[in-house]
């Protein structure tokens, strides 16, 4: 309906906004004949719902006061020491304070909105990025400069100080990239963090993967390197993928003076997160829980990855190219220039087929409409066979 038709007018901003072309497509993937590629979910075999469930019981039993009870907008204190002392081990040398629990990573994004974007503000992104991301940071009206990324991820060269100009924030994700399955090499670390200590701009670094790596070899998060060079660096991470989304959990790391001001913007927007949840979830990680559990998840993703690979190099033609992830839940993919990614997502939902088609993710001016996002964790090995050699025959039609 046009809004200038209700009895009530919305806020310019409200005005502005659409509805995401993922969340559209999820309605459609909701049809139980649909094989979806296209969801972001996490795959429910790895949620310990037993070890949760006892460490509510716990908590409410032991300390049911003060887990219903309102808390400090910067979080319960044992878990933002658990949190510090985590990410320490990584030789970033995180103290509690720096630490702000949030209602997961996505809020830690709009309040980053909140702190540093202005309308026309210069914002550097990946190109593609998360499109939760450009999401709520698109709320705030920045103006995006893409930054070009090739089958290494972003590229630390194209970070020139013309494009860097008076940028507010790079939002970069080094591990298993949310589209592109992509993880950043160590010397392609390093030269962003030098870069960006150099010219001045603050780094976002997005992570919540980092913990499902199931190949390779780990490489150092930029908040460690990035102290090292002098760079700003705001760490997000997230219980959601190495626990359960469902909790709504996250952090944020970040220079005391920002910690400051993003608890006032806390503040103004939910008081502080759920005290209960917060308990909760240092319950069950405060003995190394994680340690035990996280090997069975990762085992788990590299068994579906493998499936949706090896479906790939079986049916999808030469003409076409895939990342191979080494972490994760996502495998990005270039089409031959002249199929779009749109257009293979319509013919594919006829034959009962979902994926995300890959313009959306890019902020810039220059969308790569031959692209697509493979999800493989939630689907079947079977399924998973049945909807990449649909889409093989799709493509190969095209
Ligand atoms: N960042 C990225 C890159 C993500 O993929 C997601 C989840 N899809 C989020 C942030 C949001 O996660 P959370 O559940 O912690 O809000």
């Amino acid at each position: 309906m046009d809004s200038y038709s209700l009895p009530y007018t919305f806020s310019q901003r409200a005005q502005k906004l659409t509805s995401s072309t993922i969340r559209e497509i999820l309605k459609v993937t909701e049809r139980p004949e649909i094989i979806s590629f296209a969801g972001g979910l996490p795959s429910p075999k790895g949620f310990p719902v037993e070890v949760i469930n006892k460490a509510f019981d716990r908590v409410l039993q032991n300390s049911g006061m003060s887990a219903l009870q309102y808390g400090p907008t910067e979080g319960y204190a044992p878990l933002r020491a658990w949190v510090a002392e985590d990410l320490s081990k990584d030789g970033a040398n995180v103290t509690p304070d720096e630490v702000l629990i949030v209602s997961g990573s996505q809020q830690a994004l709009d309040m980053l909105g909140k702190l540093f974007i202005d309308p026309g503000s210069n914002v550097l992104v990946e190109a593609p990025s998360y499109l939760g991301a450009l999401q709520s940071f698109s709320l705030f009206e920045p103006n995006y400069v893409a930054v070009p990324t090739d089958e290494g991820g972003l590229i630390p060269e194209a970070l020139t100080a013309e494009r860097a100009a008076g940028a507010r924030f790079i939002y970069a994700l080094p591990n298993f990239q949310n589209p592109t399955g992509l993880t950043l090499s160590l010397e392609r670390r390093q030269a962003l963090v030098e870069r960006c200590a150099a010219l001045q701009v603050p780094i976002i670094e997005d992570d919540p993967y980092g913990e499902l790596r199931y190949a390779g070899q780990a490489q150092p998060g930029l908040l460690g390197l990035g102290r090292k060079a002098g760079a700003t660096v705001i760490r997000l991470g997230t219980f959601s993928k190495v626990l359960a989304p469902g909790l709504r959990l996250g952090y944020i790391v970040a220079p005391k003076p920002i910690v400051s001001k993003l608890v006032q913007i806390k503040q103004a927007t939910d008081l502080h997160t759920a005290t209960l949840t917060q308990m909760a979830v240092y319950e069950v990680v405060k003995d190394g829980f994680l340690a035990t559990h996280l090997p069975k998840v990762r085992d788990l993703y590299k068994e579906q990855c493998g499936y949706m690979l090896d479906a790939m190099d079986q049916h999808f033609p030469d003409t076409v190219s895939w990342t191979r992830p080494e972490g994760g839940m996502f495998i990005w993919v270039n089409l031959p220039a002249h199929i779009d990614g749109s257009q293979l997502l319509a013919r594919a939902i006829e034959r009962n087929v979902a994926f995300v088609p890959g313009a959306p993710f890019y902020a810039g001016p220059n969308p790569q409409a031959n692209t697509l996002r493979l999800s493989f964790v939630t689907v079947s090995e079977e399924k998973i066979r049945e909807g990449i050699a649909i889409l093989g025959k799709l493509i190969k039609e095209s």
